[in-house]
């Protein structure tokens, strides 16, 4: 097997209709598991490959699937988010749009694992052209037999639907992604129960991202155990990474978990260095929710080691010295950004998209956008900053959903690592005011490139 397990064929020509597709070797997995295995057999490899949800959270995929309620009687879902909501984060799209069957197949492997008989694909409002192109090729594959009803002669039954949402960041939280699929507000709901137990309608329901759902097409291929042997450790497989921002070949690519990072940023075959000539400065490695760091903590560990590409060696150190993997969504500064900009954005984001059901999320996602609008435009003062980072630790850890805490580590990160940004903007407000100013250099770390 090589590193290239999803994208492999993505630029074959014709790869989004099925007929290529199939000639490419498509639906081996549906027809593998259905007519050779059970669906326990296909959940053990799933177990055995070490998978973990590729949407943020990295959550075992195997072990969530064994979590999934059986009651008789009661009907099973399986619900692909694909709710790519994340700033800095469009993998989910690359794949849906140039290979719709690569998720097609997923849905049904994976159904058949988790004895669904109805599937759902829930994708956010901003992706309808993708929706139109994921819906022409379900439609091919239940002329062809591949959905619909007793799939290869098994008995099994599949019915597919496309769910387009109204375009709102937190229904990529799984709960309020089933509430916006029940047709209700996109509200996150309080867990437990969780939904294995209780999700859509009620059922027992599973919610796995794109990747993760395409990614058993290779497992059940060539086996759980052959898959866990790309990667490193317990960060098995591939992973897509979007890479954006000041870098000279942006894009999506698929690695194999463990490149290192500098690897990564710098060589051809990926990033292509920091574009422009200028020097790399900080790297926000999971999503906008992830803290950001500085360029030699991106590059090496607080142990010195090399940082790698995985969800290990990307955390290592906690939010002292570290990050997260996240949704892979890997944006990259240069020497020019500005940071305090940069985490004002973020938060203007977080504060629009909050649901508004917990105080300190509804609140403090307000507070932080307004303070950091007025470092941002020349009038903070410098006691804004310590202001900032109560206000954040306020959120940590305190509301219904995780968007509490993606609002507060962007922010806690940036003043923790470029605080000398902050009091820059409070102290030199007619300097700030310049949107192409530029920001004071790091004060013990030199910028690396
Ligand atoms: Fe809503 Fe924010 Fe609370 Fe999540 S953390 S439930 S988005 S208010």
């Amino acid at each position: 097997m090589g590193k290239q397990l999803l994208l492999e064929n993505i630029n074959v020509e014709g790869i989004r209709t099925l007929e290529v597709y199939r000639k490419m070797g498509g639906y081996a997995s549906v027809e593998k598991a259905i007519k050779t295995m059970s669906p326990d057999a296909v959940t053990e490899e799933v177990k055995k490959s070490g998978l973990r949800g590729r949407g943020g959270a990295g959550f075992p995929t195997g072990m969530k699937w064994s979590f999934l309620a059986k009651p008789a009687g009661v009907p099973r879902y399986l619900v692909c988010n694909a709710d790519e909501s994340e700033p800095g984060t469009f993998k989910d799209r690359y794949l849906m749009e140039y290979i719709p069957h690569a998720l097609i197949e997923g849905m049904i492997t994976a159904s058949f694992a988790l004895g669904a008989n109805k599937s759902f694909i829930y994708i956010r409002g901003e992706y309808f052209y993708i929706s139109r192109i994921l819906e022409h090729a379900i439609g091919e594959a239940y002329a062809a037999g591949w959905l619909g009803k007793n799939i290869l002669g098994s008995g099994f039954d599949l019915d597919l639907t496309v769910q387009v949402g109204a375009g709102a960041y937190i229904c990529g939280e799984e709960t309020a992604l089933l509430e916006s699929l029940e047709g209700k507000r996109g509200n996150p709901r309080i867990k437990p129960p969780f939904p294995a137990v209780k999700g859509l309608y009620g059922c027992p329901t599973v919610v796995n991202n794109v990747e993760t759902i395409a990614a058993v097409v290779p497992i059940v291929n060539h086996g759980g155990d052959e898959y866990a042997k790309i990667g490193l450790g317990k960060s098995t497989g591939t992973k897509l990474i979007s890479a954006s921002g000041n870098i000279n070949k942006p894009g999506v690519y698929e690695i194999e978990l463990g490149v290192p990072v500098e690897e990564f940023i710098f060589s051809d075959e990926y990033c292509g260095g920091i574009a422009n000539g200028r020097k790399f400065k900080a790297c926000v490695p999971g999503g906008s929710s992830v803290p950001i760091l500085p360029a030699d903590l991106m590059l090496k560990t607080s142990s010195g080691e090399n940082r790698l590409m995985t969800y290990e060696s990307l955390s290592e150190g906690g939010f002292a010295t570290g990050s997260m993997l996240g949704s892979g969504g890997f944006i990259v500064y240069d020497d020019r950004a500005c940071i305090v900009r940069s985490t004002y954005n973020f938060s203007h984001f977080y504060r629009h998209e909050s649901c508004g059901q917990c105080s300190p999320c509804r609140e403090g996602t307000a507070w932080m956008e307004k303070i950091l609008h007025r470092l941002e435009n020349g009038l903070g003062r410098i006691e804004d900053i310590d202001l900032l980072w109560d206000v954040q630790g306020k959120i940590e850890g305190r509301t219904i959903c995780p968007l509490g805490d993606a609002a507060a580590w962007p922010v806690a990160a940036a003043i923790r690592h470029f605080r000398h940004e902050f009091e820059y903007h409070a102290k030199y407000p007619e300097k700030v005011k310049d949107p192409k100013h530029t920001p004071p250099p790091m004060p013990s770390l030199a910028t690396v490139g």
